[in-house]
């Protein structure tokens, strides 16, 4: 993964992005978000092109996005296990999604940032996907107040996810 140094986003603007998306998409803000839906019908909502791409020819990429080109490129077999519930490919899936909405090209990318530049983690493409995403999956409103487990279970994210969500205070 290659991070983008960004304008900052704070983990407060995240979490409205997140809640205006449900809004949008009509989403209960404290329900399951069916997000290999939301790809499926993405050509359609938002006109993105979403490539479901062969392992061999995707490699170590699980997902990749082109916010300017409204695309997403999904590995096969990260969609497939979106497809059967698997936490970790959800939240793949999620996080590309971050990236068509957080990076479009009006908000496009300052600098490539090389191997041994220090990013402040607000201003980092990757750590803004991966805040919007557990968040759009698992907002933090209502996973605060919820054991690890049952937010893996109610919200269909890995055991990782789960912690992680629940430990951003911001
Ligand atoms: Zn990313």
């Amino acid at each position: 993964m290659i991070s983008i140094m960004m304008p900052p986003l704070s983990l407060a603007q995240i979490r409205g992005s997140a809640a205006r998306l449900r809004n949008i998409l009509g989403i209960p803000e404290d329900s399951y978000v069916d997000i290999v839906k939301i790809m499926d019908n993405l050509p359609d909502t938002f006109g993105v092109v979403v490539e479901i791409v062969p392992v061999q020819e995707m490699g170590e990429k699980h997902g990749e996005t082109y916010p300017a080109a409204k695309k997403i490129r999904l590995r096969e077999d990260v969609y497939d296990r979106a497809c059967q519930g698997y936490g970790r490919d959800r939240l793949t899936l999620a996080h590309e999604l971050a990236h068509l909405i957080l990076h479009g090209p009006k908000k496009i990318a300052l600098a490539r940032v090389s191997e041994n530049t220090r990013v402040p983690a607000y201003c980092d493409s990757e750590w803004q996907a991966n805040a919007f995403a557990g968040e759009f999956l698992a907002p933090y409103r209502f996973a605060r107040a919820m054991t690890e487990q049952s937010i893996q279970s109610k919200y269909g994210v890995s055991a990782a996810a789960a912690h992680v969500q629940k430990s951003r205070r911001g």
